[in-house]
């Protein structure tokens, strides 16, 4: 397999598929960069080793056509201060003779950006013709989105077969598999995996996945009601889904049989009613009063979680365990948010993914202190499954 570090660059137009969706505010100035910032080193690398680099993203929802609030033009600017002022021109197009030559008169250490993918539904069709047309403005093809990645789309798979030989990971895509392989095929023992969250149903593949790999499986947040019922207690107004009730059973039935230790809370924090200003108190989890409902875990559940996560070599947090976004019930993520930042410390692997956790980290200020933090949303929660992404298969194929 190619990869950027053993691919000859020189004279070569590297056609990259970057994640470029940033937010933008109304005066379409950009508001976080931090996609923009993730793909420099690729870009760079491409630019070190006498390349040219042809960067390709979509941008926004635009409606089947050119918009121009979502053009490719708006980030042409900081891309080149980005860069250190190098030369970044923009195609008319992302396909078409103009662009076409607009990429084969590009000097090595200049950057062209195509237009937006998405202004043509081909893109998001996975059409062969367009990944063709798309593929004539490179000879080598760079997949460096991972945020994508889970997508058969025309630029993020398709085009792989225009490039069977001259295709490679950038370094997002990299960095984010390796660390990936860390948890799920080459973990240091014990792995611990926290999954928390509002909901079973939205979790349950991960869960399924999860029982073949971890040593201990923490189930926190809204979900744990579900589970609490299933083992026969009253939860009272707690969040529950009782259609997933025998998904629970089995979840444990399964997890004996796999010898997985699962650690469920032994005492909650109630509220009378969802809202940060509600009353509360402590309370065992088979026995919530009806008109209460837990929104955190308790003080000896925190602990009890805290020492198999101190313990861990490995641990992998995905959704909060309480209702973080209230003040009065963030207390159970942050001690998990401290508690994995110490085995950090003490040398273990952490990785934190998926949207509220990677917020919540954010929130107490520790995302410089655990391993590696994945934005990658959807393309990250269907690895954890276990899925095949198309634009991981389309370059390792
Ligand atoms: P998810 O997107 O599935 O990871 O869910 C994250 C959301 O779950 C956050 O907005 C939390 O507020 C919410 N959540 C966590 N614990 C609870 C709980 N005990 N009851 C209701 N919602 C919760």
């Amino acid at each position: 397999m190619q990869t950027i570090e053993n691919y000859d660059f020189s004279g070569k137009r590297a056609l990259i598929r970057v994640d470029f969706n940033v937010p933008f505010n109304e005066q379409l100035e950009i508001t976080d960069d931090t996609r923009m910032r993730a793909a420099l080193p690729t870009i760079k690398k491409v630019i070190e080793k006498g390349g040219s680099p042809v960067i390709m993203s979509h941008l926004g929802r635009p409606k089947g056509g050119p918009e121009d609030k979502f053009s490719m033009r708006h980030i042409v600017k900081h891309l080149s201060d980005l860069l250190d002022g190098a030369t970044v021109k923009i195609a008319p197009d992302c396909v078409g003779e103009e662009t076409k030559k607009m990429s084969e008169s590009i000097k090595p250490g200049e950057v062209l950006v195509l237009e937006n993918l998405r202004f043509h539904d081909a893109e998001t069709k996975g059409d062969e013709n367009f990944a063709k047309q798309i593929a004539e403005n490179g000879d080598c093809w760079i997949n460096d989105a991972f945020g994508t990645a889970h997508r058969a789309h025309a630029s993020t798979a398709i085009i792989a077969k225009f490039f069977p030989n001259d295709k490679m990971f950038g370094y997002v895509i990299g960095s984010e598999l390796e660390s990936l392989d860390k948890v799920l095929t080459s973990p240091k023992r014990p792995l611990t995996a926290i999954m928390g969250g509002a909901k079973v149903s939205s979790k349950i593949t991960i869960i399924e996945n999860m029982l073949d790999k971890v040593d201990n499986l923490i189930i926190g947040g809204g979900m744990t009601f579900t589970f609490f019922k299933a083992r026969g207690g009253n939860v009272g107004d707690s969040l529950c889904e009782n259609d997933y009730i025998e998904t629970a059973k089995a979840i444990e039935l399964k997890a004996k049989e796999k010898g997985v230790n699962i650690i469920l809370g032994c005492d909650v924090l109630v509220a009378d009613n969802f809202s940060n200003d509600a009353n509360s108190k402590i309370c065992p989890p088979m026995e919530i009063p009806d008109g209460w409902m837990g929104l955190d875990i308790g003080p000896k559940t925190i602990e009890k979680m805290k020492r198999a996560i101190e313990e861990s070599g490995t641990i992998l947090w995905n959704g909060p365990v309480g209702v973080f976004e209230f003040e009065n019930f963030a207390k159970g993520s942050h001690a998990i948010a401290d508690s994995i930042v110490a085995a950090t410390k003490k040398g273990a692997f952490s990785l934190i993914g998926g949207g509220d956790s990677v917020a919540c980290i954010n929130k107490f200020g520790l995302a410089n202190d655990v391993s590696y933090i994945s934005t990658a949303g959807g393309a990250l929660l269907e690895y954890l499954e276990g899925k095949d992404l198309p634009g991981i298969a389309a370059v390792r194929e």
